[in-house]
């Protein structure tokens, strides 16, 4: 391909789905960045141990690719309950809690927990066979959209001179695989301790019906710590602070850490380039919705592209703030959502630490405002 139509710079989960959405409108893409797993050949040194929640929304994204049926039975599971604690509250010393279950809110699940390496393949996979797709060694010139799908790094977006606000949180988090000594039952478990937050994703691998992904934010020196400590000290933390919910926990995987943010890039738009993904916003783990509000920026963009006027050109800088204004909201809706709830958990006062409780235990007795929660992080 000496010429094509999209540029996009970045073949991450999102910068792939991207390329396949527009290939799918006939559109030549190029991908500069082929990720490894492109390579069938290649196997990645360290595989993502990560396992992503992901929302309705995303699935159907997903499936209209051709790319969720392609996932491997064991790489889905869907979550039916979760369960959110808080830390202690009351004198008695009982937490405050919220339960969410999808057969209540008549949701098929109320997210799909995904193997982040298996996403990655069968996307690399699927966008390997598409046509009007190739992936590039280098940006042609002359192209008439570029999309950066570079991640929260993005050198092109610096490039650009685009700003790029970034609110590091001293929080690391800290990624496994886990096996459990009892089934998992489609239930998420979540843990606000103030200041570290611990979750645990239903999964099937590697062990059907009882293992799970574990998503650990600490304050960066204890994550470092634990990173480091030998597998028994560190199950023994995990056992502590879970309190056997969810059975006796064993490492099923090397540990890995992310530095946790909040970033957000000025314009996610120009003449002839737009952001999306982790290059134009990057949220804290704990409500599981980076890579959903990427794929619903793949969506937004995609859409915008296909309904454009016949005369108007891909890079067409008002055809492109369509998609700015579609995503401006959702965006920094869900960057206050996360960094409200971080902030609130963060603190440990007594007096906030009963408030936040008592209000999670109020919370979980107002059916209408919990079916209210369940959608929006459904995004139906
Ligand atoms: C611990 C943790 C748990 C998470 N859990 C969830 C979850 O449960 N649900 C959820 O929705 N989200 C979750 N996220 C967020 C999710 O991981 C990110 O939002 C998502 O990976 C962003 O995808 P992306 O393609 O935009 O960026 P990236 O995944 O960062 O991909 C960017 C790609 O661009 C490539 N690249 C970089 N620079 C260049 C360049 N100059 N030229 C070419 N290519 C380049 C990189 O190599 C990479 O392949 C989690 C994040 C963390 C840290």
């Amino acid at each position: 391909m000496n010429s094509c139509d999209v540029c996009i710079r970045g073949g991450g989960a999102v910068g792939l789905a991207l390329a396949l959405s527009l290939a799918r409108q006939g559109l030549a893409v190029g991908v500069v960045g082929a990720p490894a797993v492109a390579d069938a050949a290649a196997v990645p040194a360290r595989p993502d141990v990560r396992a992503y929640a992901l929302n309705d929304r995303s699935r159907r994204l997903l499936t209209t690719l051709k790319v969720w049926d392609a996932l491997p039975p064991d790489a889905v599971t869907p979550v039916d309950d979760m369960r959110v604690h808080g830390d202690a509250a009351d004198a008695a010393g009982a937490r405050g809690a919220i339960a969410f279950s999808a057969w209540q809110q008549g949701a098929e699940a109320l997210a799909w927990i995904v193997d982040a390496a298996a996403l990655e393949q069968a996307l690399a996979t699927a966008a390997r066979f598409a046509p009007h797709l190739a992936f590039l060694d280098a940006a042609p010139a002359g192209v008439p959209l570029t999309v950066l799908a570079e991640g929260k790094a993005s050198a092109s977006r610096e490039a650009l001179g685009v700003r790029f606000e970034r609110h590091p949180y001293g929080i690391t988090a800290l990624a496994a695989r886990l096996v459990a000594s009892q089934p998992h039952q489609g239930v998420a478990r979540q843990w606000f301790r103030s200041p570290d937050v611990l979750a645990l994703l239903p999964f099937d691998r590697p062990q059907p019906g009882a293992s799970y992904g574990l998503v650990w934010s600490l304050p960066t020196a204890q994550a470092e710590h634990w990173l480091a400590a030998e597998p028994a000290a560190f199950e023994q933390a995990l056992n502590e602070a879970t309190g056997g919910a969810a059975g006796s926990l064993t490492l099923a995987s090397e540990r890995a850490a992310w530095p946790l943010m909040l970033g957000r890039a000025e314009r996610l738009c120009g003449d002839g380039w737009a952001l999306v993904g982790d290059a134009a916003h990057v949220v804290h783990p704990l409500a599981g919705q980076g890579l959903n509000l990427g794929l619903a920026d793949v969506a937004a963009l995609a859409e915008v592209i296909a309904q454009r006027e016949p005369w108007r050109a891909l890079g067409d800088a008002t055809l492109l703030r369509r998609y700015e204004r579609q995503r401006a909201g959702p965006n920094a809706a869900m960057a206050l959502v996360t960094d409200g709830l971080h902030h609130l958990f963060a603190q440990d006062q007594p007096v906030l630490r009963e408030l936040r409780n008592r209000g999670m235990t109020l919370l979980d007795r107002l059916a209408p405002i919990k079916r209210l929660l369940t959608q929006q992080a459904l995004d139906r």
